[in-house]
C-alpha cells in the first residue's frame, strides 16, 4: 500500500521534500469482524489550500493537525472494496475524508457521501461536485445572497473554488472580476469561464488603481481567497452595503505570523458585512446544490477545468504547487482510474 508521509510539522512554505513515499506492508486488508467501516480503494486524491495548516504544529485551524509519520488526509474519490457498514457496499463509489495512499481503512463511514451521478467525470467529485463546490456555492449564494446586476469581485479566481464563483455570479446576472497570477489563468477567466474582466495581480503595482479601473462605480460582493494586500485594496472600492464572503486568505498560510489589515475602517462607512464560513457546517445543503449543479454541467452551461496529476508519486509536488500558483484550474490527483 504505497502511500504519502508527512515527515514532521512544517514551517513557511511547504516542500515536497515534507512529504515522503513509502511503501506499507500492511496489505491486503482485512476488516475486523463486527465492525462498522470500509475499505476503500482510493482513485482521485484533492489537494486543497487548507491542508497547509494541518501540516503545522500549532496553527489554531479549524482542522486537526496531521500526524507526522502517517499518511495525509484530505477529500478524495474512492471506491469501497469491502464493507461493514450497512450503508455501503462492494464497488460503491463515495467521496469524502480518506487517506493519501492507495488504499484506506475509514472508520466512521457516515462522513462518506455515496456517489450517485456517475454520468459526469468521477474526478468532479473532488471539485465541482465536492468540497470546493459547497463552498463556491456557500460562499456567494448563501453569505452574499446576490442580486443580478450587482458588481461582483472574485480573487484566485481560475481556482477550484473562483471559477464557480466567477460562473454562478454570471448565472445570476452579476457583473464580475476575477484576479489570477498567470496571462494564461487571466484568458482562462475571460475565454472560458465567461468573466467580463480579468486582471493578473501580479502585474499591477497599484491593487487600488486596478480594482478602480474595472469598478469604477465600487463592488458589491468580494469573494475573499487570498488577504493581505488584496483585501486591503478591496476595502477601499466597495459600495454601500457590500458583502465580503471570506473564504479564505492564501497569501497569509505560509506566514509565521499573519500581517495585519488596513483599511477596515471602510467597513463601517460603507456598512459591509464581512463574513467567514467553513463548506463543512453547510453539507446538509449538498443534495439542494447537486440539483441544481448536475442539469448545468450536462446542459454545458457550466465549465470545469481541472490539473490532474498522475499517479501518487506526484501528490506531494501537486499539493506544494497550490502555494505557488502551479495549478491551472482544481488540482487533482489520480491513483487510479477504477
Ligand atoms: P485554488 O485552486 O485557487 O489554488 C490556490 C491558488 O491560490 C493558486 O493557484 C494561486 O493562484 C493562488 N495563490 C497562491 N498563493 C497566493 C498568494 N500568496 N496570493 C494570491 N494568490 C495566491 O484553491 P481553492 O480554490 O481550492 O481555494 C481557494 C481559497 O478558498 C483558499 O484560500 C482556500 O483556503 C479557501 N477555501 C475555503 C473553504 C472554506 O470552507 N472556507 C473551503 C475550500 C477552500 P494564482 O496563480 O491566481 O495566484
Amino acid at each position: 500500500n504505497l502511500q504519502v508521509i508527512l515527515k514532521d510539522y512544517v514551517n513557511g512554505f511547504p516542500k515536497e521534500s515534507d512529504m515522503l513515499l513509502k511503501t506499507s506492508s500492511i496489505t491486503p486488508f482485512k476488516l475486523p469482524q463486527g465492525s462498522n467501516a470500509v475499505l476503500v480503494k482510493n482513485l482521485y486524491l484533492s489537494c486543497d489550500p487548507y491542508m497547509r495548516g494541518r501540516m503545522s504544529k500549532n496553527q489554531g485551524s479549524y482542522v486537526d493537525s496531521f500526524t507526522p509519520g502517517s499518511p495525509i488526509v484530505g477529500y478524495g474519490v474512492s471506491k469501497v472494496v469491502d464493507s461493514g457498514h450497512s450503508n455501503f457496499k462492494k464497488d460503491d463509489l463515495t467521496w469524502g475524508g480518506t487517506g493519501w495512499e492507495e488504499y484506506s481503512f475509514i472508520p466512521n463511514p457516515d462522513t462518506l457521501f455515496k456517489i450517485q451521478d456517475t454520468d459526469v467525470p468521477l474526478s468532479y467529485y473532488t471539485g465541482i461536485l465536492g468540497m470546493p463546490g459547497m463552498t463556491a456555492y456557500i460562499g456567494f449564494h448563501e453569505i452574499c445572497a446576490p442580486k443580478k446586476g450587482e458588481y461582483v469581485f472574485v480573487s484566485a479566481a481560475s481556482g477550484a473554488v473562483g471559477q464557480l464563483v466567477g460562473q454562478f455570479a454570471k448565472l445570476t446576472g452579476c457583473y464580475v472580476v476575477g484576479s489570477a497570477g498567470t496571462k494564461e489563468k487571466v484568458e482562462l477567466l475571460k475565454n472560458k469561464f465567461g468573466f467580463d474582466e480579468a486582471f493578473n495581480y501580479k502585474e499591477e503595482h497599484d491593487l487600488n488603481a486596478a480594482l478602480k479601473r474595472y469598478f469604477p462605480q465600487g463592488i458589491d460582493i468580494y469573494f475573499e481567497n487570498v488577504g493581505g494586500k488584496m483585501l486591503e485594496a478591496v476595502l477601499l472600492n466597495m459600495r454601500l452595503n457590500g458583502r465580503i464572503s471570506v473564504c479564505g486568505m492564501i497569501s497569509q498560510y505560509n506566514l509565521e505570523e499573519g500581517e495585519g489589515v488596513k483599511n477596515l475602517f471602510c467597513l463601517i462607512n460603507q456598512r459591509i458585512r464581512m463574513q467567514g464560513f467553513i463548506a463543512v457546517d453547510h453539507y446538509h445543503l449538498y443534495s439542494k446544490y447537486v440539483e441544481m449543479v448536475i442539469p448545468l454541467i450536462k446542459e454545458g452551461k457550466i465549465c470545469y477545468v481541472e490539473d490532474i496529476a498522475e499517479g501518487l508519486e506526484s501528490a506531494p509536488a501537486a499539493l506544494v504547487g497550490l502555494f505557488s500558483g502551479k495549478n491551472v484550474g482544481k488540482q487533482v490527483v489520480v491513483v487510479a482510474r477504477e
